[in-house]
């Protein structure tokens, strides 16, 4: 039987578990995704549809962009746009604002 002591000391419990399984190993973002498609988000930025995004330029990417949170050399990393999830560094997506 659940009580409701073990179900409040459950909840924080699960909460935590949560945010760490967020930051040890989100998903990365599946470019099928509506949100990716959206924003035009590939995975790989060398895929980008040229005619569709003219102001891709090459050497953008995720990992050169303001909005990435991961670190360099890292493979993938948080962005903002994907709550939750990574990007891939090499990835690109039509939100690209070059790092200052
Ligand atoms: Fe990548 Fe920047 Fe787009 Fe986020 S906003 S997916 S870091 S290009």
């Amino acid at each position: 039987m659940t009580t409701r002591r073990t179900f409040i000391q459950i909840v924080p419990i699960a909460g935590i578990a949560l945010l760490a399984a967020q930051r040890a190993g989100a998903a990365e973002v599946d470019p099928k995704d509506p949100q990716a498609v959206a924003l035009g988000y590939v995975s790989d930025a060398s895929k980008v549809d040229k005619a569709k995004y003219p102001k891709f330029a090459a050497g953008q990417n995720c990992a050169t962009c303001q909005l990435y949170q991961g670190k360099a050399g890292d493979a993938s990393g948080g962005c903002p746009l994907f709550a939750g999830k990574t990007v891939a560094a090499k990835g690109w997506c039509s939100a690209y604002a070059k790092k200052a």
